[in-house]
């Protein structure tokens, strides 16, 4: 089996892309706004020591259409957008550069909404929130929802529950094993989940502290090595919620699992056609797409600009289910992956309900 590897994208798919550049701070950052069809473009603010501009323009434009796609799928009025601020968040961090930053958002009057990502956290969304109204992500104190990973795990066990029924006819994940990549904020909730729905969990983290933690508040979870040893074990399903990348060639191989279902972003490391999308199919795992069932941070950033409500945020996060259902369906029905089918949803929404509006939060 042969994966191919992912395209890279074009930048003229793209509504905007913006350079900021601040001499006084020294900020060098891109906003890409891919779609504003739905509504503001929304996505995160990813801080990372970039190699170089290009690096940095390649994730930028890969990141912030993966938004629009995953906004569309979560049924949300936002477009897809993401930025990416090009420095190494331990040195390069302060105020006045993440001010600056703000000042950036602000200038583009609500195209696009920002929230934290990779390097930025709550802390840093009340600092950018005090230049933008357009900044989600920030501390309950300052009017924000904060940490997002609860309703990210309640998602993605949403996801699995419709992958379950998919698969063996019944929602329910008790008697299953599910094993545990990475349990930090989104995995360590989601173990919780699981056990209470009465499966048997196996876990794995390269942070022992983060083990540790989790074995305190729950004895009855199983350890394993490492990530390849997990993949090794008899599994019924196998979910990713470390970094990136989780399922390449040799894991797909590897897998016992039928169902794949994490919180972990681009799961797939192929995502192309003929790609591990395919690879999964041809060894009939049913995967339920990253994008899809990782959706509760985002709808939990999307409900703080209406003022948040986390019973309303909940609620919108629990259609999960019926939307992996339906991607499971029409993937089984047209013979195409999960994967496929989830981008055919979301291009469908994106170009039905597309009005290309912009709004403004109230304030
Ligand atoms: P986190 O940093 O709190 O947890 C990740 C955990 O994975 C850590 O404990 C880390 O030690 C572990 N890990 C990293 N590499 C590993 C490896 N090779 N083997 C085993 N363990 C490894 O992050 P999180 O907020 O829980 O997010 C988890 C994943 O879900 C990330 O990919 C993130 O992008 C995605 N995600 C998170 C949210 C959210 O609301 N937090 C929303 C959408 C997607």
């Amino acid at each position: 089996m042969t994966v191919s590897p992912t395209p890279p994208p074009s930048l003229l798919e793209y509504e905007q892309v913006a350079f900021c550049h601040d001499k006084a701070t020294g900020l060098r950052a891109i906003i890409g706004i891919y779609s504003t069809a739905l509504g503001p473009a929304l996505g995160g603010t990813r801080f990372y020591p970039y190699q170089s501009e290009e690096a940095a323009l390649r994730d930028v434009l890969r990141l912030s259409r993966a938004m629009a796609y995953k906004n569309a799928l979560a049924g949300l009025d936002h477009g897809g957008g993401k930025a990416v601020i090009i420095g190494d968040p331990a040195t390069d961090k302060n105020e006045a550069l993440l001010r600056a930053y703000g000042r950036f958002v602000e200038s583009l009057g609500g195209r696009y909404v920002t929230a934290a990502d990779v390097g930025t956290y709550v802390a840093d969304m009340d600092v950018v929130g005090k230049e933008t109204r357009f900044a989600t992500g920030r501390s309950v104190a300052n009017g924000g929802a904060g940490d997002s990973s609860v309703l990210t795990a309640y998602g993605v066990f949403q996801g699995m529950r419709a992958s379950a029924a998919h698969v063996w006819g019944n929602p329910s994940l008790a008697g299953r094993t599910v094993g545990v990549l990475g349990v930090g904020k989104v995995g360590s909730h989601l173990t919780a989940l699981l056990l209470e729905d009465g499966a048997r969990v196996l876990v794995t983290d390269i942070l022992a502290s983060a083990v540790a933690a989790l074995r305190a508040r729950h004895p009855e979870i199983e350890v394993v090595t490492d990530a390849a040893a997990l993949a090794r074990c008899e599994l019924d399903v196998y979910s990713p919620c470390a970094l990136g990348g989780a399922l390449d060639e040799a894991t797909v191989e590897a897998l016992s699992a039928k169902v794949v279902c994490g919180a972990a972003n681009n799961q797939l490391v192929a995502d192309g056609p003929g790609g591990t999308a395919r690879a999964l199919m041809a060894r009939g795992i049913t995967y339920a797409p990253d994008f899809l069932v990782n959706a509760g941070g985002v709808i939990q950033v999307g409900d703080e600009l209406l003022g948040f409500d986390f019973a309303r945020a909940k609620a919108r996060t629990a259609s999960i289910f019926d939307t992996t259902a339906s991607v499971l369906r029409i993937a089984a029905e047209e013979g195409i992956s999960p994967a496929a089918a989830a981008d055919h949803l979301a291009e469908t929404r994106m170009s039905q309900v597309g009005s290309n509006r912009i709004w403004l939060p109230r304030h």
